[in-house]
């Protein structure tokens, strides 16, 4: 199963009151228990939200927006009342009354403690689009070392966190991260009895899905190039991926063959029999 991933930049209930609380409480069990028991008694529906609590830290962190139409404290009371739980070290409170509030309370944006920008992916495959309109067949080269740089500062950027030995060991999950960051929901398929090839299956390519849309015969060319650079810069060595299948063909999902280069490229084809996959396909 797979859970679509909301974030939360604005909530909108026209006619309603809405607010935005953050409460900040030790990291310590049971504290948004007896958070969410004094939000809830007075009659606030909790909407979307998030709450960050690292297992390295010693806070954490609960923000979410809030229909209060029908609550029955005013908000600086809730406030206080929040305040008064032993767990809670600060709690923030922002109110609209026009049914509409954007996020104005957490900023820099962050993906495992870096700053991070948030882009709809149709805004990206346009731009990729504009691209391709003025540059033409060149602009296959500008995507693919824009991509490629991407893949491995993110490799790079992993290998600071992880090490190098503990990254390449916990590849399958990593490679997952393209899920997570809403790129494509991939299944990752292995060989039993070599490291490589991989094959990452993607099922709803943002790049490829927008070109099918536009009925537009080209192959991914940002993920594949972002996917070789990660490997390549993961394992210090030259990567090939090859879009072995591809929704701009008819086919169902778009699938991509890992191999190293100096690997026959037919290795990319696996045999049934010797196929192992993780995640869906
Ligand atoms: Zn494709």
């Amino acid at each position: 199963m797979r859970y679509p991933k909301d974030i939360e930049i604005w909530e909108s209930a026209p006619g309603r009151r809405l607010a935005e609380v953050v409460i900040q409480v030790n990291n310590v069990k049971g504290a948004m228990a007896d958070c969410s028991r004094v939000v809830s008694e007075p009659g606030v529906n909790m909407l979307t939200g998030f709450h960050a609590a690292p297992g390295t830290s010693t806070l954490a962190r609960w923000s979410f927006f809030a229909d209060v139409t029908d609550a029955k404290v005013e908000l600086s009371e809730l406030k206080e009342r929040l305040r008064s739980v032993p767990t809670v070290v600060s709690v923030d409170v922002m109110a609209s009354e026009d049914g509409f509030m954007v996020d104005k309370q957490h900023f820099p944006v962050q993906w495992s403690g870096r700053r991070a920008i948030i882009f709809r992916a149709d805004a990206l495959s346009e731009m990729l689009q504009r691209l391709w309109s003025v540059f033409g067949s060149g602009a296959g080269t500008i995507v693919d070392q824009m991509a490629e740089t991407m893949g491995r500062h993110f490799a790079n950027e992993t290998v600071e966190d992880f090490g190098r030995d503990f990254a390449k060991a916990q590849l399958d999950e990593l490679l997952m991260s393209y899920t997570a960051l809403g790129y494509a929901d991939v299944a990752i398929e292995r060989s039993k009895t070599a490291d490589f090839p991989v094959v990452v299956h993607t099922k709803k390519l943002f790049e490829c899905e927008a070109n099918a849309k536009k009925r537009l015969h080209r192959k991914s060319v940002f993920f594949r190039a972002h996917l070789r650079g990660f490997m390549s810069a993961l394992f210090g060595e030259v990567f090939e991926v090859t879009e072995v299948q591809c929704l701009t063909e008819g086919d169902d999902v778009c699938s991509f063959g890992i191999t190293v280069r100096d690997d026959p490229l037919e290795q990319v084809t696996i045999r049934p029999a010797e196929r192992q996959t993780k995640g869906r396909i």
